[in-house]
């Protein structure tokens, strides 16, 4: 079974998988570490994005794989590499070239194939795995998404205002609705979950909710 999340950053998707996944004891993949993988070995090998060929070389060259919380590329585990500042600043450009995004959405497919995956990312439901079982689009208000990231940024000690951050998240919504390539969208048969007033225990409550009553359904099927 396919349970695929899509949703706007910042919408809790991260979190809501990893706790579903271990509840439901089902495989978590974080498709953003994949992208986000593939552009620390583009910064590791300091290939200029122009650079198709060289780009297609890792791709054919770089094994990605998860394991419990740990992302790792070519058996080197990166969980921490993947998320610096200068991964993070490249990885959109990254993930627009159209190569990356076939070979990431191949291997996708294939991760997903006989298997009780648990997918999140901003294409899932709608380009990635169209048929999946479950869509989830895991929603919440620009200014509440913009709260939780300025809470998180004040417990990392990173000084940001409230409205910069706002900013950004609705920078962010912007391009990613308008993106040319996998852009985020409400699959017309994904169940909307808004979290603006709920708390992750309460997001994956429901979301348990939505998948016990499809599987019931399957089996009523047969
Ligand atoms: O979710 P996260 O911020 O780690 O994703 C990193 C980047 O990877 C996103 O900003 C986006 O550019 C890209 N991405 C994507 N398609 C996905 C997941 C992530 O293009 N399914």
């Amino acid at each position: 079974m396919v349970i695929a999340i899509d949703g706007p950053a910042g919408s809790g998707k991260g979190t809501v998988t990893e706790l579903l996944a271990k509840d439901l004891n089902f495989t978590k993949i974080d498709t953003g570490a994949m992208y986000r993988a593939i552009t620390w070995e583009v910064i590791q090998k300091k290939v200029s994005l122009e650079n198709i060929e060289k780009i297609k070389e890792i791709l054919c060259d770089s094994k990605i794989e998860f394991q419990k919380e740990s992302v790792f590329l070519n058996q080197r585990e990166i969980t921490n590499e993947i998320r610096t500042k200068e991964v993070s600043n490249l990885v959109s450009q990254v993930s627009h070239i159209p190569e990356v995004r076939n070979a990431m959405v191949e291997l996708q497919r294939k991760m997903g194939k006989n298997a009780n995956v648990i997918m999140e990312g901003r294409d899932i439901g709608t380009n990635v795995f169209p048929n999946a079982e479950v869509k989830i689009y895991l929603d919440a208000s620009p200014e509440e998404r913009a709260r939780r990231r300025y809470e998180q940024n004040l417990e990392k000690g990173i000084s940001t205002t409230y409205e910069e951050v706002l900013e950004n998240v609705k920078f962010r919504d912007y391009n990613d609705k308008t993106s040319n390539v996998g852009p985020l969208k409400i699959a017309e048969d994904a169940v909307i979950v808004d979290s603006t007033n709920l708390t992750i225990e309460e997001v994956v409550e429901t979301i348990k909710k939505i998948v016990e009553k499809k599987v019931k359904k399957e089996n009523a099927k047969c």
